[in-house]
């Protein structure tokens, strides 16, 4: 492989600074600085004094954004800070996270958005953090929302009230809401508890009453909490149901119909079931990313049984009126065809249909809109492609994202205690460990997972005893 030196512009926190860059496997690594105040109030006496600095000789790496598909770290010496009245010592708070975390404030808002349309569990695994992580994130930033107000001179014009959720079928719901107003960067304004009405509400009354008299378009999904929250607080606005919010539904829609293959299933042989298992995956994918074997195999199975070849093909030509139309009264018309078809054969599509009645005129908005909610739609497909193909290989990259950061990097370049070591041991089972507590235990899984800790406790075996060797030789040992 070869290199070159390239320059790009990067977005940085303001009042930081980036002093060096290094690449490091799997990742990138900015040692940052930041300005450091005059004066200081200390957090036990409450007195003021000039800042009066301990420097330790301690750095600190933590979770910054993704840069071409990596994660980066930002890294920084921790500075302290020795009162003169009371000698309570306390360390300076870099301006970009919070206390007692591990990741900038923007990394924090990449997890609320990724969490549009996904489970704490899959952002997790993507982004390669705990699920408990993904929660604590969650649960600060409500707390911050109850006391922040949204910059009043901000224009707002469009809007996305969506429900996030934290855990499957437990009570950890909360809604967000993020201005869309720039479709490039979706920022987030609000976050409250529950994905009720009141939580909708909760989130728009951030908004002063010329702001929301000022927002044209609102995006949510189709449940009515939403929907009567913007009705009563955007007085101004139309609605507009993003297809993926529709495409969920057909999809849910399809699957139950297809379960009436069931008789045509218990009259095959195990060998002839475990093939049709594999073509129902496939008849949940979209015809152009089948290749032509599965395409002939399909079309086989719907000749044997017809009523699943319907149910797929008006599937994917609901699903091409919404790539294709190109405007609004087109759309109404394909969309107005697709009922009376789908109306026509003997299955129960009023689910779907009543759902596209009872919320026409925001699918249709959503035609003269397109480009709207564009990004959260798009990382989320994304996400759940990847999620589905590649479950085990995904949390192996990960983990040795994990042991190369941690670790082996971590141990070059800071010199880390025995305790240190100890502690990224555990937190690497940690992680690990949530992942595998998951209901996911394929196979591939298991089997990585039993040659990824063998390969981790070997390295951790060999980083011990160089530091006995650096310890025995009275080299740098701080405790
Ligand atoms: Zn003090």
């Amino acid at each position: 492989m070869t290199t070159t030196t390239i320059a790009i512009d990067m977005d940085i926190p303001a009042g930081v600074s980036v002093g060096e860059y290094e690449r490091i496997d799997g990742g990138h690594a900015f040692h940052v600085s930041w300005q450091l105040p005059d004066n200081l109030c200390c957090e036990t006496c409450q007195r003021e004094s000039r800042l009066q600095l301990v420097e330790k000789n301690k750095f600190l790496s933590i979770r910054d954004l993704d840069l071409w598909g990596k994660p980066s770290f930002f890294v920084y010496q921790e500075v302290y800070h020795r009162c003169p009245s009371c000698g309570h010592r306390q360390s300076l708070l870099p301006p970009f996270k919070r206390r007692d975390v591990k990741y900038t404030f923007r990394f924090e808002e990449q997890v609320l958005v990724s969490l549009i349309g996904s489970t704490a569990e899959d952002v997790a695994v993507r982004l390669g953090i705990a699920a408990e992580t993904v929660e604590r994130i969650v649960k600060n930033r409500i707390e911050d929302a109850k006391a922040k107000q949204i910059d009043p001179q901000r224009k707002i014009e469009r809007l996305g009230l969506d429900e996030i959720s934290l855990r499957k079928g437990h009570k950890g719901y909360a809604t967000i809401l993020t201005d869309l107003t720039n479709a490039e960067r979706p920022e987030i304004l609000a976050l409250s508890k529950g994905r009720d009405e009141a939580a909708g509400r909760a989130c728009l009354e951030h908004l002063s009453a010329e702001q929301r008299s000022a927002v044209r378009w609102h995006h949510t999904d189709m449940s009515p909490a939403y929907l009567k929250a913007c009705g009563v607080h955007l007085p101004n606005s139309q609605s507009v149901i993003d297809r993926f919010h529709v495409a969920k539904k057909l999809g849910e829609v399809a699957d139950d119909l297809r379960k009436n293959y069931r008789a045509y299933k218990r009259s095959l042989s195990g060998e002839a079931r475990k093939k049709l298992r594999s073509q129902m995956h496939d008849f949940r994918r979209r015809p152009e990313d089948l290749n032509p074997e599965q395409v002939q195999a399909l079309e086989d199975l719907f000749e044997k049984v017809p009523s699943l070849g319907t149910i797929y093909h008006l599937r994917w030509e609901a699903t091409k009126i919404f790539d294709s139309a190109p405007n609004r009264a087109e759309a109404s018309r394909l969309l107005e065809d697709w009922i009376v078809q789908a109306r026509e054969i003997e299955m129960d599509w009023e689910p779907f249909i009543t759902m596209l009645k009872n919320n026409w005129e925001g699918i249709l908005a959503y035609f003269e809109e397109r480009k709207s909610s564009g990004p959260v739609e798009g990382l989320n497909t994304k996400i759940r492609v990847v999620l589905r193909r590649s479950y085990g290989i995904q949390s192996l990259t990960t983990l040795w994202t994990r042991i190369l950061l941690d670790v082996n990097w971590a141990a070059k370049k800071l010199g880390p205690t025995v305790a240190e070591i100890r502690g990224f041991v555990n937190q690497i089972q940690k992680h690990f460990s949530g992942c595998y507590t998951k209901k996911r235990k394929s196979h591939f899984f298991l089997i990585s997972f039993t040659i990824t800790i063998e390969f981790f406790l070997r390295e951790i075996r060999g980083l011990e005893a160089g530091l006995r060797r650096r310890l025995e030789g009275g080299s740098i040992y701080t405790a």
